[in-house]
């Protein structure tokens, strides 16, 4: 009970932290893969994440059934979290927003691609799953495990895709981890963005990509994804509990 405590206190940090750095506002979720139970996520009930407290904390099935409902809501998109974590036992996190950078490279053709060292996580491509494709005219959102599992095939072996016309979608191996692909993916957008106006832009090589995720990912206790994580708590007001 000790390490699901830790990690609902972790699921709610991340929303808050999220919140503060512009990345979810009234609208966007995280979850995180049940700790025991590999076909369980435990998510916030419908609620703005910036307001998400612990005993907002509910537990789902991978299909999105509640576990624990008590009388408490579900977010209508939920699906997308459950076929991430159904399509790929790798995944831990799943970030889920509509950041407003990214939303320009899910409807213009434009493609996403990693513009600065920190932002190597998002892939050499970030791809973009169109509802329209498979699904006709929609709300755009995706509200049954069919739009979740067509969504799950874009994102494949990648860490994110876009959503178009209504935001995106990232996924990681811990929270540490999602959360900050997710901040930077919103700072990719708004760089790459920016530096278009000078004309061609260099992107980072897929081998430049690769030796700079091998050294995230050996980072020592401390650095990378934990540096960044204590720093993104103490902005959000977040005191440190457990050093
Ligand atoms: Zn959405």
């Amino acid at each position: 009970m000790a390490d699901l405590d830790a990690l609902i206190e972790d699921l709610v940090a991340a929303n808050r932290i999220l919140a503060n750095e512009n990345v979810v506002d009234a609208f966007g979720h995280v979850s995180v893969r049940h700790p025991v139970d590999a076909g369980r996520y435990l998510m916030s009930r419908a609620k703005s994440p910036e307001l998400v407290e612990s005993a907002d904390i509910m537990e789902f099935t991978l299909e999105g059934a509640p576990c624990n409902a008590d009388g408490r809501k579900p977010y209508l998109e939920r699906f997308i979290h459950g076929a991430l974590y159904e399509a790929r036992p790798d995944i831990q996190c799943v970030v889920h927003n509509h950041s407003r950078s990214v939303i320009p490279f899910g409807i213009s053709g434009e493609k996403l691609r990693p513009v600065m060292h920190s932002c190597a996580t998002i892939g050499h491509e970030v791809p973009v799953w169109d509802a329209q494709d498979a699904f006709g005219d929609t709300d755009l959102l995706i509200s049954d495990m069919l739009m979740g599992r067509d969504f799950a095939r874009v994102v494949g072996n990648g860490t994110c895709a876009l959503m178009r016309g209504h935001g995106c979608t990232v996924t990681g191996k811990s929270i540490r981890e999602a959360v900050y692909t997710a901040i930077y993916l919103e700072l990719n957008a708004e760089l790459q963005w920016k530096a278009s106006h000078f004309g061609k832009l260099k992107f980072l090589s897929p081998g430049e990509i690769e030796k700079i995720n091998s050294r995230l990912g050996q980072a020592r206790p401390g650095e990378g994804y934990d540096r960044s994580w204590e720093y993104w708590r103490r902005r959000a007001g977040i005191a440190s509990k457990r050093g």
